[in-house]
């Protein structure tokens, strides 16, 4: 681990001496080749952290697989395509919860993440559909002064 500015940035590489093909899942461990991904996960007394991955593409074994190669993924910690860490993505959707929008981007980069307020709408979108069974939101006084159609002074 090491600190250079602001930042931390964290090496790391799966512990696992193998993967299995995503398309067909045999095991391999016969690696095709490196490479390097950042994922920025939580931050640590409120500096950014990357974590950079050393992650392995493997051969798949099995000749009849449609996949001649696959990605090893670190579980719990990057799926596919992202940028950020599962727990960073889950305390972002959280922050955008509390707090849509700018005021949201805002709390996150005093927590140390930058993030726009479009990606904490889309983190917020992706959450699981509450149980039915929650009470309904109840209203801001905002809200129902519109409904009533109360206007105020400027
Ligand atoms: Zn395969």
């Amino acid at each position: 681990m090491e600190t250079a500015g602001e930042g931390v940035t964290i090496f790391a590489r799966p512990g696992a001496t193998g993967w299995p093909c995503r398309v067909c899942g045999s095991w391999s461990e016969r690696v095709h080749s490196r490479y390097l991904r950042r994922v920025s996960d939580e931050p640590v007394g409120g500096r950014p952290v990357t974590i950079v991955l050393t992650v392995r593409r493997f051969y798949c074994r099995n000749a009849d697989c449609a996949a001649a190669t696959f990605v090893e993924q670190a579980e719990g910690l990057s799926e596919r395509y992202r940028r950020r860490s599962v727990p960073l993505l889950a305390t972002l959707a959280q922050v955008g919860l509390a707090l849509a929008g700018r005021a949201g981007a805002r709390l996150a980069a005093q927590l140390g993440v930058k993030v726009n307020r479009t990606t904490l709408l889309r983190l917020v979108r992706a959450l699981p559909e509450p149980e039915l069974t929650e009470a309904p939101p109840v209203l801001g006084v905002d809200d129902f002064a519109l409904r009533k159609g109360n206007v105020y002074g400027t």
